[in-house]
């Protein structure tokens, strides 16, 4: 498939002989995050030739389990979103008899966590008393309610979370907080600004709850994503070091330039890079995408959240599964998850999002795991400094230039269905591409399967020869029904 610097007259003619383009069709996959390994190894299974262009030197993308700590830590995801057979991923995690720690039910306020087992403080090391962490939490819901009812009555048009809240509690005087309560307020406003990785003031009241949350709470995957990724990744043509800078689409076919000049041509492509990435426009494609597609790409919200992991020689924080901070603003307020607790190593995770995000990471590493250090030290005077840390970067990382998408004010939830939909013999998969999962590992490897299918049928529709070739489905793990290994059911 790989062509040699510029030399592509006639793309198929270029890689194969007139038999062998008749037999096998050809596929380049751009990104190899769960989106592309997933289309990649259904288009294999399905005897396409695919060839997989990754620009960084790993494979897993956003999914990166580090090892340095000597156990696994996972620096992007860490959740599975959903514990339960209809999620995509459950088949492979079960047949890899994969463990997971369950942080949460159903229909938690806090999203990934109940509030089974927490610490929060204050800033002042005093500890928040439960009834309180509970009945604000009843407050949170009751002020989400009233922001359903002004969605309601504005209906087209669009305002942030923020301004939604600050209405809700004009409306609702007896809702509002004081003191320590407001600052517990502020702490669940945080959280929620740490699932959608940016601030309430950029969420959108009409469409932030439109993602689909299935069944069975949320739960840490013990080991880390990567045996997963590496698992869907086994026996794949992947070129890692390969950055691609022009993706070039003609009547017959594509032809993909890496940063290094060298080229590849195939019958079609699967662009599965970030959302961030394509926003950026340091892929160019030729001829431009259509309008509604560049539309797509830059009214989608991305935000950042990171992790920043402190590895201590021991434990000296209390057995919770998070340990919290509140502050009198959600950017002041912190989050850390015990790692311990789930996994028995002792580490926590400090995880900021949005603005607070974006501004550590013009901070050192060093500076970086300083903050989060102090923000610990602020609530346990005593804590011992870490012996190892971790930090992400995945908003400033050209590889990822985000976290995740988001619905933003004012812009329609069919984004996402628009970015996903093909450009002739282009198709487009990732978690941004995902209107069911948008954010979530189970959402990216669901559209890089069905991109793979789109691609199948589009391409074996050229080849008249439709019948021939397998459905791209990824059958092998999505067939075989293994239950899943879940602690603290
Ligand atoms: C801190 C953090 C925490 C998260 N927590 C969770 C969680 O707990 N649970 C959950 O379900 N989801 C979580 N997510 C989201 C989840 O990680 C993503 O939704 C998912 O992994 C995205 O997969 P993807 O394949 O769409 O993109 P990616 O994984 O980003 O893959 C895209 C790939 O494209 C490559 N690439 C970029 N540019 C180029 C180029 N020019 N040429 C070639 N290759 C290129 C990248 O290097 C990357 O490997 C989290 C994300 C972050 C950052």
């Amino acid at each position: 498939m790989e062509s040699g610097n510029g030399n592509n007259r006639q793309l198929k003619s270029a890689c194969y002989s007139e038999s062998e383009q008749f037999h096998s069709p050809s596929v380049i996959v751009i990104g190899g995050g769960f989106a592309g390994i997933s289309a990649a190894r259904a288009l294999c299974d399905a005897s396409f030739k695919v060839v997989l262009l990754e620009s960084r030197d790993r494979i897993g993308g956003r999914v990166c389990t580090d090892y340095s700590f000597g156990f696994p830590v996972d620096m992007g995801a860490s959740w599975l979103h959903g514990v339960c057979r209809e999620n995509p991923l459950a088949p492979l995690i079960g047949r890899l008899g994969l463990p997971l720690y369950r942080t949460c039910g159903d229909n938690s306020v806090l999203f990934d966590h109940d509030l089974e087992s927490y610490a929060l403080f204050d800033a002042d090391g005093g500890q928040v008393p439960e009834e309180l962490v509970t009945k604000v939490g009843k407050i949170f819901e009751s002020i989400l309610k009233e922001t359903g009812k002004l969605r309601e009555e504005n209906g087209e048009e669009d305002m942030s979370m923020l301004r939604a809240f600050s209405i809700a509690l004009e409306r609702r005087p007896d809702l509002r907080q004081e003191g320590l309560a407001s600052k517990v307020l502020q702490w669940y406003l945080c959280r929620m600004e740490g699932w959608f990785a940016t601030d309430a003031d950029t969420i959108s009241l009409k469409y932030w709850d439109k993602e689909e949350l299935l069944p069975g709470g949320h739960a840490l995957m013990v080991r880390g994503y990567r045996p997963v990724i590496n698992t869907l990744a086994k026996g794949l043509d992947i070129r890692l070091n390969h950055r691609v800078t022009k993706v070039a689409r003609r009547y017959n076919g594509v032809k993909v330039t890496v940063e290094d000049g060298k080229t590849f041509v195939a019958d079609a492509a699967v662009v599965a890079v970030p959302i961030g990435v394509l926003k950026a426009n340091s892929i160019k494609f030729e001829p431009r995408l259509p309008e509604w597609k560049e539309e797509a790409i830059a009214n989608l919200g991305v935000g950042t959240e990171n992790k920043i992991a402190m590895h201590f020689d021991k434990v000296f924080w209390p057995n919770v599964e998070f340990l919290g901070v509140v502050a009198s603003t959600p950017y002041g307020c912190s989050y850390f998850l015990n790692l311990h607790k789930a996994t028995g190593h002792p580490v926590l995770i400090y995880m900021p999002a949005g603005r607070l995000a974006h501004d550590i990471e013009k901070m050192s590493d060093e500076a970086a795991a300083n903050f989060a250090f102090l923000q610990l030290r602020r609530i346990l005077p005593d804590a011992s400094e870490p012996i190892q840390y971790l930090v992400s970067h995945w908003g400033t990382d050209i590889n990822s230039l985000g976290s995740y998408s988001f619905d933003a004010v004012g812009k329609p939830h069919e984004l996402y269905e628009k970015l996903r939909i093909p450009v002739d013999n282009l198709f487009f998969a990732g978690e941004a591409t995902s209107t069911r999962f948008p954010g979530m590992v189970h959402g990216a490897f669901s559209t890089g399967l069905m991109a793979a299918e789109d691609c199948r049928m589009r391409v074996l529709d050229g080849y008249g020869e439709l019948d021939l070739l397998h459905p791209a489905r990824g059958e092998e793990f999505a067939s075989r029904s293994v239950p899943l290994l879940i602690s603290r059911m």
